[in-house]
């Protein structure tokens, strides 16, 4: 099997509709959303309903599940609350409704799909490097697990070992943010894995960052997230 791992797209469409240009021209037989669909971007209604209409797996990021729970909302900092309350106002009761229904966890083919952590994923603890997958290494009965959240693209062994590699080792592994990465590359990025060939590739993607961030003005968004894109910060 082919699969598609994208995350954290954050209402970005013109970086959605490039990533999933690249799917087509690669081609997969699945699509899985790691969960951030909307928040701080200009099309959040839009890329709801992408991603709706081509995975087939997807769980909540916090920035969904801000969208209809203020007490989280209120945790955030001061531009990514304006764009939550902005972003509820855009979408209709069914689109919440469809966020309302997305899962912390998925699991198939020996695979965990979390927002957050394999452990108690509802805290939105983060991951971003080699120590702290190391932590949740025994917090997950899958072979790899994947995460988003951070916006970094990266790959974590957490099978401990002296020396040497085994093809049964197990990973966490991060395919960086769609539509806001923030690892110093601003491409759209997302995983591709070969179950098959036993490979997992990250792929980066050029997308119209002028225009993604022309959009978020015009929506009267705050100007930190449109400049951001162009930084990958
Ligand atoms: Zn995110």
């Amino acid at each position: 099997m082919r699969l598609a791992i994208i995350s954290d797209i954050h209402a970005n469409l013109e970086a959605l509709d490039a990533v999933f240009e690249d799917i087509d021209r690669v081609g997969v037989d699945r699509i899985a959303c790691l969960g951030d669909v909307v928040g701080y971007g200009a099309n959040p209604v839009e890329c709801l309903a992408l991603v709706r209409a081509r995975s087939q797996h997807c769980v909540v990021g916090n920035h969904d599940f801000a969208v209809f729970d203020k007490p989280l909302r209120k945790l955030f900092v001061a531009s990514a609350q304006k764009s939550a309350q902005w972003t509820e106002n855009q979408l209709s009761e069914a689109d919440v409704a469809w966020l309302k229904g997305l899962p912390y966890k998925l699991s198939f083919d020996n695979m965990l799909f979390v927002h957050s952590t394999p452990r108690d994923p509802e805290l939105w603890d983060y991951i971003f490097g080699h120590l702290e997958a190391q932590m949740y290494s025994n917090a997950f009965m899958e072979r790899l697990c994947f995460v988003g959240h951070s916006h970094h693209a990266h790959v974590h062994s957490v099978t401990p070992r002296v020396r040497g590699y085994t093809p049964t080792d197990r990973f966490i592994i991060n395919p960086g943010s769609v539509g806001q990465p923030r690892d110093g590359n601003p491409k759209a990025s997302y995983g591709l894995l070969d179950t098959v060939a036993g490979t997992y590739e990250n792929r980066r993607v050029e997308y119209d960052i002028e225009k993604a961030g022309a959009k978020i003005l015009a929506a009267g968004l705050p100007p930190n997230l449109a400049s951001r894109l162009r930084e990958g910060r």
